[in-house]
Parts: C-alpha cells; sequence; structure tokens
C-alpha cells in the first residue's frame, strides 16, 4: 500500500478516523522511507517492532474512540534521550552498546497520548557541534542539499523531518541545536523557557542550559507536542509546576504584539545579506498588520559566544566525568598494569575516556576543567557567570517593553562539510543568534521563513518572555501564513 505524505497530524488524524489508513501502514510507511533514505545516515536505529506494537495498539484505540492525543504521531528521538529497553548513544563511542534502563520524562508522555516512537536519530557527539560532523557514527547529509551540514546539534532528528522520514522529532537545545539545524533544514524549531519541559532522561551536556523541545513541520505540532511532554516533573526539580496551557487553542488570535529587533544582530558583518533583507520585508509585513517594531540596541553581541563556551564546557566537564569506563559504557581493552600486576584504576579512566570521546568532546571537558581550575576559576567561570547575569538582565530589560525579540537564527544558510569543521572558532561563531535565548533562560523558534538565491532556506527566530510559549506559538503561526 502507498501512502501519501502527510504534512500535519491533523491531517493524519483525519486519515485515521476516516479509516483511510492505519496507524500500522503509517508507520510501515514511514519504516520504508527511512530505509530508502539510510544515505542521509539521519537514523542511528529504527525502533521497528516497538513501534508497530505501539502502532496496533493505536489502531485499536481509535477504533474504540479513547486514542490519545498524540495518536498518529510519528516521531523520532535524538540519541540523548532515553526510552526504556532501547539503545542509546549521544553518538558517543563510550556509550557503545548501553541501554536505558528508563526513559525519559518526554518519552512516557509521548507514549501515554499515543506517540509512535519510530526510531533514534544521529547527533553530534554528546550534543556538542553545529554540523553534526562530530558524530562517533558519521555525518548526516542535509535532505535539501547531500553536499552540506544539516546542521547540529539535532542534525539527525532535523534531517529526518525535513526528509520525511518521521512526522515530527524531539531535539534538545544547548546553544541553538534545535534551531539551527531547523533553519538550516527548513523546519520548526522551539527551544522552550527553561524548566518548561523536564530534562529527566535526557543526557546532560550543560545542564542549566539544556532543554528538550520539538522538530516540526509547522508550529501547531510544535504546539500540540509542547501540550504533552512540558510541566511539572518530580524527576526534575529544575522543571516548573507553572500550569501548561492548550497552546494550540491560542492559535488564531488578532492580538497585535510590540517586537524588537536588535540592531547589532542585523548589523552583524557575518550575516548574509539576503537573511537581512528577508528580515526588513518581514518588519515591514508586520507593520502593514498593526504590529509595532522598534529597533532596539544591544551592545553585547560578542560576550555571548564566550560566555556560553566558558560555562558551558564548565558543565560539561562535570557531567562527562561519569564516563569514566566503570560503571558503564565503553572500556578500554587496552588497561595497563600496576607494578604488583593488577588492572590499574587510573589506567582505566585514562585509556577508556582517551579512546571512547571524540577529539570536540575532549576539547570541551579540558577547557571546561581549565576554566574551573583553581587559579583560573576567578578570571573565567565566576566572571562568565557574572556576564550571564548581565546578558540576562539586559535581555529581560528589552522584554519588559516589548513581546518578542526578532533575529536571525543563523548567520547564513548550510555551509558544506568541511568547510568549518578545521577551525572550532568558525564553528562556534554558528552560536552567535542562538546562544542568547539558552544563557538567558527565555524560549525561542525558528521559522523557515526565508529562502536563499542559493535553493536553500534559512530561518528566522523570535524570543520571547519567560513562559510566553503561548503567544510565541500563536504569534508564530500567524508569522508562516502572513510572511
Ligand atoms: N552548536 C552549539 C554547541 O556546539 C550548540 C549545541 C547544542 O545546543 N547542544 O555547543
Amino acid at each position: 500500500m502507498i501512502v501519501k505524505s502527510y504534512s500535519s497530524l491533523s491531517e493524519i488524524q483525519s486519515g485515521l478516523t476516516n479509516g483511510k489508513v492505519s496507524c500500522v501502514e503509517l508507520t510501515q510507511s514511514y519504516i520504508k522511507r527511512i530505509h530508502e533514505n539510510s544515505h542521509l545516515n539521519a537514523f542511528l536505529e529504527v525502533f521497528e517492532i516497538s513501534a508497530l506494537e505501539k502502532a496496533k495498539l493505536v489502531d485499536e484505540k481509535v477504533k474504540a474512540k479513547t486514542a490519545g492525543k498524540l495518536a498518529g504521531m510519528i516521531i523520532a528521538l535524538k540519541d540523548n534521550i532515553c526510552y526504556k529497553g532501547h539503545k542509546v548513544s549521544a553518538s558517543s563511542k563510550i556509550l557503545e552498546g548501553f541501554e536505558s534502563l528508563y526513559s525519559a520524562t518526554v518519552v512516557e508522555r509521548l507514549l501515554a497520548e499515543d506517540a509512535v516512537i519510530i526510531g533514534r536519530c544521529n547527533c553530534d557527539e554528546f550534543a556538542m557541534g553545529s554540523s553534526n560532523e562530530n558524530s562517533a557514527l558519521g555525518k548526516v547529509l542535509n535532505p535539501l542539499d547531500t553536499n552540506r551540514v544539516p546542521g547540529g546539534s539535532s542534525g539527525g532528528s532535523t534531517a529526518a523531518v525535513a526528509a520525511d522520514l518521521c512526522l515530527a522529532a524531539l531535539g534538545t537545545d544547548t546553544g541553538g541545536s534545535i534551531r539551527q539545524p531547523a533553519s538550516f533544514c527548513g523546519v520548526v524549531g522551539l527551544k522552550p523557557t527553561y524548566g518548561r519541559v523536564s530534562r529527566h532522561g535526557a543526557i546532560a551536556y550543560a545542564s542549566s542550559f539544556d532543554q528538550i523541545g520539538p522538530i516540526t513541520k509547522n508550529v501547531e505540532d510544535a504546539a500540540l507536542i509542547m501540550e504533552v511532554i512540558a510541566g511539572k516533573d518530580n524527576y526534575d526539580s529544575t522543571a516548573s509546576s507553572e500550569p501548561v496551557p492548550a497552546y494550540s487553542n491560542n492559535f488564531g488570535s488578532t492580538k497585535k504584539y510590540k517586537i524588537a529587533y536588535l540592531k547589532d544582530c542585523i548589523e552583524s558583518p557575518g550575516l548574509n545579506p539576503e537573511i537581512k533583507t528577508r528580515i526588513h520585508e518581514i518588519t515591514t509585513t508586520l507593520t502593514a498588520g498593526g504590529h509595532k517594531i522598534e529597533v532596539v540596541d544591544f551592545p553585547y553581541l560578542d560576550y555571548l559566544v564566550p560566555t556560553y563556551y566558558v560555562l558551558t564546557t564548565a558543565e560539561a566537564s562535570s557531567n562527562l566525568s561519569r564516563y569514566a569506563g566503570v560503571t558503564y559504557g565503553y572500556r578500554s581493552p587496552n588497561i595497563a598494569n600496576t607494578p604488583e600486576g593488577t588492572a590499574s584504576l587510573e589506567s582505566v579512566y585514562k585509556k577508556s575516556r582517551s579512546e571512547g570521546f571524540g577529539t570536540e568532546v575532549k576539547r570541551r571537558i579540558m577547557l571546561g576543567t581549565f576554566v574551573l581550575s583553581s587559579g583560573y576559576y576567578d578570571a573565567y567561570y565566576s566572571k562568565a557567570q557574572r556576564v550571564r547575569r548581565l546578558l540576562k538582565d539586559k535581555t529581560n530589560e528589552i522584554l519588559t517593553n516589548y513581546d518578542f525579540i526578532l533575529l536571525p537564527t543563523t548567520p547564513g544558510t548550510a555551509f558544506e562539510f568541511g568547510h568549518k569543521s578545521a577551525d572550532p572558532i568558525a564553528m562556534y561563531l554558528e552560536d552567535i543568534f542562538t546562544v542568547q535565548a539558552n544563557i538567558t533562560g527565555l524560549p525561542a523558534i525558528s521559522l523557515p521563513l526565508g529562502k536563499h538565491s542559493n535553493g536553500l532556506p534559512f530561518g528566522i527566530q523570535l524570543v520571547a518572555k519567560s513562559f510566553a510559549e503561548s503567544d510565541l506559538l500563536s504569534f508564530s503561526n500567524h508569522l508562516m501564513t502572513s510572511c
């Protein structure tokens, strides 16, 4: 049976209720597409058995009219989100063969609402990167131009949605890893407010920045997923007890907003001129629609990336210390002996970590250890914490007067393989427009509103006030239809 391509959950759900398609057929057709597109390397594993079992159950529930809210949602997980009884590796050799002992809260919630989890997607190792070139399991190709990167670190998840290998995916965003690949692949990517979605069961990179969020083909599906995955969780004390609104019910609002756009971003010399032009076009359309758009100064752009890299590497050096070749994951077979002839514990650590981690992860662990070391703590870590506070205060100051900040997601479109991988600083500058939302903990979305003359898409980003996902999603939906 040939199953058509679906662009939204509501379209799938009407197909399910009209009996035009079953959830099993739908799942089978996505599995077939994943295999046909294996050259993209977007999926590390298809959860064929559990996905089809779940799909069968969903079909029974549809018949009995007891199906959950996400029935028909065929969703993939980034390979750093745990699903009990399934492998998870953060695309690292150090977690080779590791199987999750429990499911992430987001996974439990998706399953409880009858989503089908179809597989796990490739990413940069431990979510560190902007091109997916740092995966120990090979690069992911951008489905729109296979000579180019899909972005990172949620590159596999984003490529999978863009290539229609699943309807949606969950990614994680510590400094732009949902939004930047969404921009490069022409899909929607939302990073929720820090604390909006539980991080329980997400493999930690930098815990005060990490957030799980949806990657979808449209804003409505992002809203529906958020309604399910967001909210209080006893397993994550940073998950907020703020009630979760019915985000998708707020669509169609005709509210007029005040929007700031940052002069320093738009005039940043690294920004591709066509992206700048598109932002101007959007501001003109919005002004004509009765919204108020104003230019605002934010002379701190140069501090964003350094602050992000000092703090996240410090947190990563601590979070990744658990991968020691002892309790789980990779243990080197080349352990040296002590003079007494027994295996040396220090050698277990050194050899397992040296062989198990890739270059970028090692670079960040070393950098993080350095900024936390006693002689340099004040000069780097503690100073970066103070700058983080300043950046938070200055950004929140803007958001007391405006509903949203409008800015580019990325300085350019998807680049070619190898183009930036030899120069970490050039790669880190990819994050210039995305890290502000993570440093400040604010929600931000990338919308596929740009098309470059080189044929590639680019995203436009909106940052909102803390926990203002409802306005952010409804306005994003409006932008997608009006700009
Ligand atoms: N590109 C950024 C980095 O390399 C963002 C990563 C992320 O959000 N996980 O750290």
